[in-house]
């Protein structure tokens, strides 16, 4: 271990209270350290600031880091605070307090970690300051905002290089984030580094979410389920439109559930205080539209659920990320119906985009769309779609549940030539009820009962129809054209399996599993282990009023796993306490003695 290897390690146990590097943290601490420009493409929760953090407490002189959001900021600016690190961020909502604590700290050359958005970095003031300050690196937070193929393109992104050339001919430049598709990590490298940097790609692999679909039925009845599952558990809803958002969260709190609405059409000061509550409190069920995205740092969200598909498989992936970043379990669940599916498939269609850009966008659509039919373990199907290869992972609703699966050929033959014998301009409703043979108002209407397909498909229901339809969707059999009602078309490769060329298997829908609740607590306990429950509420509580007292969320204080730590553990000394996950020396002396006391006084 090199020297400064061996201080960040030092640093890593005494500022932060953690006992190792979590997989891939070292070596680009190693490359930071050893002067490299780097590139670090990591998934969310995967300890992505820790890898800028320890180097700029290692060495010496100022580390910038630029980050989009002023709530992250502001987020980490407390973290490190209540850590014993001199940290600061220059931001328009800080007060006049605040703001004169960081040039102090500025002058002084004491500061060792300040965090700019970006705008505020071009400003000619910002840069004179800076240049005159020991700026010794600039870490680029959620680089992919310098992607105009990326969802949060920034524009002030694309000048950041310059920045940096300004404040030092050389400044060490460090670039962070959690997307990981080829034509945005291009983007990255071109825009932000003179010379291909370092990179490092980290598994996106995140074996604590669990990964679950579900064909959407009674979409607002699922959520209530799903989430009474997690009852006093922080999660995230995500809804497609701002109309059901508000509709869902009336739904949830009528049961009882503590459920706030967010999205960009609320007064910025309810988005905040519900945000604020969000992040404070336990147990809030946050239903929100994706304006609810990168600026929350809660490590203890455990769930996500999609009450809408998500835009593609790169948000769904960012989106379900949000849970779990402590890295106990959480878990997901996703619903989908081809109402979505078409309101996806338009929204691309009917963007004003280049055609370039809407190549890759359906590329991404398809890879969410083959991964709610995948016919097994999801996760290898996430994994497969970012270029990893992997085993079945046993906590997916496939690999948990089992699939049937059967030879689908005769099925998808039926349907394609319900679509074929209509001449292609039908919608799916219409070429079910021809299937099921129901004699509908327009099935009449088109003389569609005197088909030869009308009730071939009798055997299965309705559902089981939209189904295949979905799957034959997704393996790009049939596509539907949006601009026209949505009426079904076969494909090239549709008619190669219409023809008899070629065999396909589908999967079963199966009636929705029943035994999930117990299941859940089974694996709840078994997390828990030993955990004395009394004892975890007792230092809940006292986080909670710790957290109060100064104003900070309650996980600043201590996180969810240490507080499980602590209660499994009973440290019946601050020596003890130390070991404890989280617990660094200026918490231990913070918050030491009213922990200890708590769990002095719990009877075992
Ligand atoms: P990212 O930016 O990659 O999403 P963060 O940097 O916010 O992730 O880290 C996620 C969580 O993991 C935080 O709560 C952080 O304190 C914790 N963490 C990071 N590194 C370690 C480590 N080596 N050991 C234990 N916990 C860690
Ligand atoms: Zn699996």
């Amino acid at each position: 271990m090199s020297a400064s290897l061996a201080t960040a390690n030092d640093l890593l146990h005494s500022v932060f209270g953690f006992n190792g590097f979590r997989p891939g943290q070292e070596e680009i601490v190693q490359a930071v350290l050893d002067g490299e420009n780097v590139l670090a493409i990591m998934p969310t929760g995967s300890g992505k600031s820790l890898c800028y953090q320890l180097p700029a407490l290692a060495r010496p002189g100022l580390t910038l880091v630029v980050s989009p959001l002023i709530a992250l900021m502001r987020d980490q600016v407390r973290a490190l605070s209540a850590a014993g690190v001199a940290a600061g961020s220059l931001n328009s909502s800080n007060d006049p307090a605040e703001n004169a604590r960081v040039l102090r700290l500025l002058r002084q050359r004491e500061l060792r970690l300040l965090y700019v958005a970006p705008e505020r970095l071009s400003r000619p003031d910002t840069l004179e300051m800076l240049c005159e300050s020991d700026v010794r690196m600039m870490a680029i937070d959620e680089a992919h905002c310098v992607s105009q193929w990326g969802h949060d393109f920034r524009p002030e992104y694309l000048s950041l290089g310059s920045v940096a050339r300004q404040i030092g001919g050389r400044l060490q430049t460090m670039a962070l984030t959690a997307t990981a598709d080829s034509p945005t990590r291009g983007d990255i490298v071109d825009k932000l580094f003179a010379a291909p940097p370092r990179t490092f790609v980290r598994s996106f692999d995140r074996p604590n979410l669990r990964l679950a679909f579900k064909p959407k039925e009674r979409s607002s009845r699922q959520v209530l389920a799903f989430v009474r599952e997690h009852e006093g558990q922080s999660g995230i809803v995500y809804c497609a439109s701002r109309r059901k958002v508000g509709e869902l969260a009336e739904t949830l709190r009528k049961e009882g559930i503590n459920a706030l609405p967010y999205h960009a059409g609320l007064d910025k000061q309810v988005r905040d205080a519900h945000q604020d509550a969000f992040q404070q409190q336990d147990g809030v069920v946050m239903t929100a539209t994706v304006a609810f995205g990168m600026g929350i740092d809660k490590p203890d969200v455990r769930f996500v659920c999609h009450a809408d598909l998500p835009a593609n498989v790169e948000a769904y992936y960012q989106e379900i990320g949000r849970a779990g970043r402590d890295g106990l379990p959480a878990d997901t669940l996703t619903l989908y119906g081809l109402g979505d599916m078409q309101l996806r498939r338009v929204q691309i269609e009917q963007s004003e985009t280049p055609d370039e850009r809407k190549r890759v966008e359906r590329q991404r659509l398809n890879a969410l769309l083959a991964l709610a039919e995948a016919p097994r373990c999801r996760r290898q199907t996430l994994l497969a779609y970012f270029g990893e290869s992997s085993q079945p992972c046993g906590n997916c609703d496939l690999c948990q549940d089992g699939v049937e699966r059967f030879d689908g050929t005769i099925e998808a033959q039926k349907a394609m030539s319900a679509i074929v014998r209509t001449g292609e301009r039908f919608g799916v409703e219409h070429l079910v009820a021809i299937l099921t043979g129901e004699r509908t108002e327009n099935v009449l209407k088109y003389n569609h009962d005197r088909l030869p397909t009308f009730g071939v498909g009798k055997d299965r229901r309705a559902a089981e129809w939209r189904s295949i339809f979905r799957q034959l969707s997704a393996a790009g059999l049939i596509q539907q054209d949006f601009l026209e009602h949505g009426r079904w078309m076969v494909t090239e490769a549709g008619w190669q399996v219409l023809k008899g060329g070629q065999d396909i298997e589908l999967r079963k829908e199966t009636a929705p599993a029943k035994v999930s609740r117990e299941k859940r607590a089974a694996a709840a306990s078994v997390v828990l282990g030993e955990t004395d429950n009394a004892l975890l509420a007792s230092l809940k509580t006292l986080r909670a009023r710790l957290a109060q007292a100064q104003r900070v969320p309650a996980y600043v204080v201590f996180s969810d796993r240490t507080l499980i730590e602590l209660a499994t553990h009973r440290p019946d000394s601050p020596g003890a306490m130390r070991e404890i996950h989280g617990v660094g020396d200026a918490k231990l002396e913070r918050y030491g003695s009213a922990f200890l006391e708590v769990i002095q006084n719990s009877v075992r």
